[in-house]
């Protein structure tokens, strides 16, 4: 048997609440990282979108330069035949050039059609990579808004908890070690509330009732009395 006054009682009660604001700080602290880091992964999406579409437009790019250089080259073999005809002899090799000639024209017009599609394509996803970077420029902003947030807020909860752990050890320190030791094994076995009330036989922690006698013995506040369904240190409250 442990033996408890009422003020003691009062003590572990306000263990809890510091047990439990503290715990509530240590969630937000570590949910910090996490959060940062999806900012992190959110930017380098669009990022990497945008570095996609950019290898897309650079190829598009090079290919229609290829194009052009096609049709200059074709251009001069048609202005070098152009030339060939006026020095040619017989009608077949006449008619031979001119063939030759228009099949370059036709090289060129289809070309000159793949040239305006590329183009038409081209300006699209350059309008749409403005869009992203936009985007990304907004998402970097925002997210470094957040990140100072939550940083400037993770300041002042970790000196709240260092206070509230300091204020914590100076509490326990002037408890019967005992009633601390069952205290703290009270908490872990109901991972986290180690104390309830009793409200008109009813266990605030399980909501079960409690025994009768256990009721009456309570309402002397002279030991540490057990909640038989969940183990939590039970008090008699009215
Ligand atoms: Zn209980």
């Amino acid at each position: 048997m442990v033996s408890i006054t009422r003020e003691q009682i009062a003590v572990l009660v306000e263990l809890q609440s510091i047990d439990v604001e503290s715990t509530r700080i240590q969630a937000f602290l570590n949910g910090i990282k996490p959060k940062m880091d999806e900012f992190d992964k959110q930017i380098q999406s669009v990022e990497q979108t945008i570095e996609e579409k950019e290898s897309v437009i650079s190829g598009l790019k090079q290919e229609y330069r290829l194009r052009e250089s096609d049709t200059k080259d074709n251009q001069e073999k048609i202005r070098r035949n152009n030339e060939k005809l006026v020095s040619v002899k017989t009608n077949k090799e006449y008619h031979a050039i001119l063939k030759e000639i228009e099949g370059l024209h036709k090289k060129n017009s289809t070309i000159e059609d793949e040239i305006l599609q590329k183009l038409d394509y081209l300006e699209k996803e350059e309008k749409l990579i403005v869009q992203d970077k936009s985007e990304l420029a907004k998402l970097r902003e925002e997210a470094a808004k957040e990140i100072a947030a939550l940083n400037e807020k993770g300041d002042t909860e970790r000196e709240k908890l260092k206070a509230l752990l300091s204020s914590k050890e100076e509490i326990e320190k002037t408890m019967n070690p005992e009633v601390i030791k069952r205290f703290r094994i009270a908490r872990e076995q109901t991972h986290g509330s180690a104390i309830a009330a009793v409200k008109n036989t009813i266990c605030q922690g399980c909501n079960m009732n409690v025994p009768a006698q256990m009721y009456n013995e309570l309402q002397r506040f002279d030991k540490l009395e057990f909640c038989p369904r969940c183990y939590r240190i039970i008090y008699w409250a009215e």
